[in-house]
C-alpha cells in the first residue's frame, strides 16, 4: 500500500470512528451515490499488483448488497435514478452499481451475484474491447514491467532507467513510469511508449484486451437480462479532453452505433474513459448531450444532489476502491462527507 492509499483510509477511519460521517452527513449525503467498480474477481496472491485499486472481491461485493438492501437503501437502475432527478421524487436514497470496461469476471462473479439478489447494474463497454483490438495501457504497462528486471524508457525526450528487480522496485517503478504517461499532453505518445515497452520486453500489448475482456456474444448473454444496462465507454478508451473535438465526437457516436449493431440496442448512457478531471471536462459533457446521451459518468468524486438534474452529464461516482473494500468506507463514502470537506460542502463540480 503506498503513502496515498495509507492517508485516504486513515481518514476514512478518522471519519467513520469520530461518528463525523454521521453527524455531517445530512449536510452532505444528497439523494444517491453511482458506484464504481472494474474487475470483481477473487483476490490472487501476486505480489506485484499495481492496478488492485481496481478489482473487489466478489464477496465484498455481495456482502455490500446485502448490507444496503437491509439499511433500505434503493438500489435501482440508471433509468430509475433519471427518472428520480427528473421528477424530483428523493423519498428513498438510491445507490447504482455501474461496472467500467467489459471484463469476463464481471460475467463470471458479479452478475450470478446480481441475480441472485436482483439487483440492477450498468456495464460500460469501450467497444474495441469486445473486438479485442483495444489497448488496456495501465495493464500492459504492467505486464511489460513484470517481465523484466530494468526497464529503460523515453518520456518526453528523457531516456531514464529504472529497478525492477523486486516486487516493491516493480511497484515504485510502475507508479512513476503511469503518472509520467498519465502527464503526457498527447495520448499518442503514451500508446505509443506503451506498446515499444510491451515489444522490447516480449509482451502482447493487446494481451490483457484478449484474455480480460468480454466478447460480444458474452456481453450479448448479459444484455438480455432486464436486470443489466448496457452504456458506451467510447471505442477505444481515450483520455477524451486530450483529443481534439472530432476525436472526441467519433468516440461517443462509433462506440453507440457499435453496441448497437452488436446489440441491437443503441446506449443512451455514457461513463468517460479515465473520467478524471484530465480526462473529461466541460467540453466533453457538452458533446455528450450533443451526441444524444441521456446520462454521462465522470469519476470525479462525490455523491448525486437534485442540482445534478440540469447536468446529467456530468454526474459524479464513487469509486469502489480494491483498497478499501470495507462496509464502513462505504458508509462514509456515501455519506458524502469525504468530497464535501475539502470543498466546503460544494454539491456541483461540473465545469
Ligand atoms: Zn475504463
Amino acid at each position: 500500500m503506498n503513502l496515498r492509499t495509507a492517508c485516504i483510509r486513515l481518514a476514512l477511519e478518522g471519519l467513520y470512528f469520530t461518528g463525523t460521517w454521521k453527524v455531517l452527513g445530512p449536510l452532505s449525503s444528497g439523494i444517491g451515490t453511482i458506484f464504481t467498480m472494474h474487475h470483481v474477481r477473487p483476490a490472487r496472491n501476486d505480489v506485484f499488483q499495481p492496478n488492485a485499486l481496481l478489482e473487489v472481491e466478489p464477496d465484498f461485493l455481495e456482502t455490500l448488497i446485502e448490507y444496503l438492501r437491509y439499511r433500505k437503501v434503493d438500489i435501482v437502475s440508471l433509468d430509475e435514478a433519471k427518472r428520480k432527478l427528473r421528477e424530483q421524487d428523493y423519498e428513498k436514497r438510491f445507490v447504482c452499481l455501474a461496472l467500467d470496461d467489459g471484463y469476463r469476471d464481471n460475467l463470471e462473479f458479479a452478475y450470478p451475484i446480481f441475480r441472485k439478489h436482483g439487483v440492477p447494474a450498468a456495464l460500460f463497454i469501450a467497444s474495441s474491447f469486445p473486438e479485442k483490438t483495444g489497448l488496456l495501457w495501465w495493464t500492459a504497462l504492467e505486464r511489460a514491467i513484470a517481465a523484466t528486471e530494468r526497464v529503460e524508457i523515453e518520456i518526453g525526450g528523457k531516456l531514464r532507467k529504472f529497478d525492477c528487480g523486486s516486487a516493491g522496485a516493480k511497484q515504485k517503478t510502475y507508479e512513476n513510469i503511469y503518472w509520467q504517461l498519465r502527464g503526457l499532453a498527447d495520448e499518442r505518445d503514451l500508446r505509443r511508449i506503451v506498446t515499444e515497452l510491451c515489444a522490447r520486453y516480449g509482451v502482447d500489448p493487446l494481451g490483457p484486451c484478449k484474455d480480460l475482456c468480454m466478447d460480444w456474444s458474452e456481453i450479448k448473454t448479459l444484455a438480455s437480462d432486464p436486470l443489466i444496462t448496457i452504456g458506451a465507454h467510447s471505442v477505444n478508451h481515450y483520455m477524451l479532453k486530450k483529443w481534439d473535438a472530432e476525436t472526441v465526437k467519433q468516440e461517443l457516436t462509433q462506440s453507440a452505433a457499435a453496441i448497437e449493431t452488436a446489440l441491437g440496442r443503441k446506449p443512451v448512457d455514457f461513463a468517460y474513459p479515465v473520467g478524471d478531471k484530465t480526462s473529461a471536462d466541460a467540453r466533453e459533457f457538452a458533446l455528450a448531450k450533443d451526441a444524444g446521451y441521456e446520462l454521462a459518468l465522470t469519476t470525479r468524486p462525490g455523491v448525486i444532489f437534485p442540482e445534478h438534474r440540469e447536468h446529467m452529464t456530468a454526474l459524479p461516482r464513487v469509486s469502489l476502491n480494491g483498497h478499501f473494500q470495507k462496509i464502513r468506507y462505504a458508509d462514509v463514502l456515501r455519506s458524502g462527507v469525504p468530497f464535501a470537506l475539502p470543498h466546503c460542502f460544494r454539491r456541483l463540480d461540473v465545469a
